[in-house]
């Protein structure tokens, strides 16, 4: 035969090989015997070879091993062990005959291919996430053709408003012009909700919390849902008693429960249904709070439920993804439930879904309980209105010329002293003189080497309560500690409206006059 053959005792010891063994090996007859046979096999496969014959003897069964066994002239080959028991009449092993076959070019090739394999899988990994990647750039592409369009249109109606307003006042024609004012401010406040919503899913917005009742500002908005979401949709307010205080920003929150709103009115149509929106307090313990990625502890639940379509897995799996819609092309952008998702998540809470294709969806928005009263400041003010300072001073620091022109102007107009300065160290020159200073104003993205953190920053080693807003466009809300700033410092995003720029200053520097008064006596250094 041209395999290598041999046979063994029952205790395991070879005793006998046949002539390819030899020829093979090189070895002289006889010095195999025994366990000397393991000089021939591979240092690395003995220990597995050893056991698996140990194994085979102890259960009188089939040897079967695959190993390196060398060549006369030191060439490793991989071979296939295979050896039988031979039984008496008693069922008693009265010897083994094993044969080793050589399989070294099969396993070759075994293994070139499940390389060639692993190579093809990689390179198709590598196409697959190229085209998520061009799926990704596809849907940027989308949106910012969309973006571009949009703001383009809104763009043309302010320069267009603008433009006729400059020469209608050449003309010394006053009469009419509110329309051209009020054309400019709708789309200047359109280009704003549409920025708003792309800082949101980028989870970039600046947030400004504030402790609230989450039962007010419900109820604050049931009117503006109500027309929102139709005749045909029952709405239905259920508000727990008792409910704990939470810290969110209020604005955004009306954006995410008016969005969720909005889906449960689109879920429902054309038939209608039942809206039912819906407080309560939650306390989520270890494995509550596991299932929601939250840490546990107390939170606030906002929940809108539906009495719509439902959803599927699928759906429930990819509503969060940015772009992702089942509504028809032009009706939906996806972006809505990433949005509320970018926000939660932000506000340190969570958003979950729960649905039932053809029964209804809950959407739930948890929020962390917040300990201390809710914030009863009233932030309706009329746009016109601008409260009224007594000299107290403020610094602006803006690089931006038009918008550092206008807080000037508004300050000055409401009875503030306005000083000015365009970046870090000119701002700095004047925060080190004696010069009284009741509030700072400064943007937090400046050119000149300081942002307006660090302007904050230095000025207060030297006055130490000095109240500063940090006027913000977007991605530096880490600079400004993501909406958690010390006391006497807050945030107001860009773009605003002059009217709520005015209210912050007052309010901002009423809240501690007694400062401003030692300041007006005492120069504060
Ligand atoms: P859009 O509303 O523009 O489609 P969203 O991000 O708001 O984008 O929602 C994404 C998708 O999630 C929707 O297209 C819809 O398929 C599904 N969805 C969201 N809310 C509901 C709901 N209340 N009932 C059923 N499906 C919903
Ligand atoms: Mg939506």
């Amino acid at each position: 035969m041209p395999n290598q053959a041999w046979t063994a005792l029952p205790n395991g010891n070879l005793d006998w090989f046949n002539e390819q063994v030899y020829n093979y090996s090189g070895y002289a007859e006889g010095s195999l015997d025994g366990a000397g046979w393991a000089a021939m096999v591979h240092e690395d496969d003995i220990t597995t070879a050893a056991a698996r014959w140990a194994a085979a003897l102890k259960r009188d069964e089939t040897y079967e091993n695959e190993f390196r066994l060398r060549r006369a002239d030191g060439v490793y080959r991989w071979h296939l062990a295979r050896a039988v028991p031979i039984k008496d009449e008693q069922d008693n092993v009265t010897r083994w005959i094993g044969t080793n076959t050589d399989i070294h070019d099969q396993k070759e090739a075994a293994e070139a291919l499940e390389q060639r394999v692993q190579e093809r899988t990689r390179q198709l990994m590598q196409a697959e996430e190229a085209l998520r990647q061009s799926q990704k750039m596809e849907a940027v592409g989308q949106l910012t053709g969309g973006l571009a369009h949009d703001f383009n249109n809104l763009l043309a109606g302010i320069s267009g408003s603008l433009e006729l307003l400059a020469k209608r006042l050449a003309e010394g024609r006053t009469t009419g012009l509110e329309r051209y004012l009020s054309g400019a401010q709708e789309n200047a406040r359109r280009a704003a909700a549409l920025t708003q919503r792309l800082l949101a899913f980028s989870r970039r917005q600046t947030l400004d919390p504030r402790p609230l009742n989450l039962n007010k500002l419900v109820a604050g908005m049931e009117d503006l849902i109500r027309r929102s979401v139709g005749p045909d949709v029952q709405v239905e307010v259920v508000q727990a008693g008792g409910l704990w205080t939470t810290k969110v920003d209020d604005s955004q929150l009306e954006n995410a429960l008016l969005n969720l709103c909005i889906n449960a009115r689109d879920a429902m149509a054309p038939n209608g249904g039942r809206l039912t929106i819906e407080t309560a307090n939650k306390w989520l313990d270890e494995r509550a709070a596991r299932e929601r990625d939250l840490p546990p502890g107390q939170y606030i639940s906002l929940c809108v439920t539906d009495t719509g379509a439902g959803m599927t897995p699928e759906v429930i799996e990819r509503a969060f993804d940015p772009f992702f819609t089942t509504k028809p092309l032009g009706q939906g952008t996806g972006l809505g439930l990433s949005m509320v998702y970018g926000f939660a998540r932000q506000s340190g809470g969570q958003v979950r879904i729960y649905s039932e294709v053809g029964a209804g969806t809950t959407m739930c928005l948890y929020f962390p309980r917040h300990h201390g009263e809710a914030d009863e400041r009233d932030e309706t003010i009329a746009s016109d209105e601008i409260e009224h300072g007594h000299g107290e001073v403020v610094l602006v620091v803006d690089d931006e010329v038009v918008l550092r022109m206008l807080m000037l102007d508004v300050l000055q107009e409401s009875g503030y002293r306005a000083l000015e300065a365009m970046n870090g160290p000119s701002a700095l020159k004047i925060l080190e003189s004696d010069q009284r200073i009741d509030l700072l104003v400064t943007d937090v993205g400046l050119p000149g080497g300081m942002n307006g953190r660090q302007i904050a920053d230095a000025a207060r080693r030297t006055r130490p309560d000095l109240k500063v807003l940090f006027i913000t466009g977007y991605a530096e809300n880490a600079v400004v500690g993501n909406g958690h700033l010390g006391p006497g410092m807050e945030v107001l995003t860009k773009p605003f409206e002059i009217a709520v720029f005015g209210h912050k200053v007052r309010d901002m520097i009423d809240r501690g006059t007694w400062l401003g008064r030692i300041g007006a006596i005492v120069p504060i250094r």
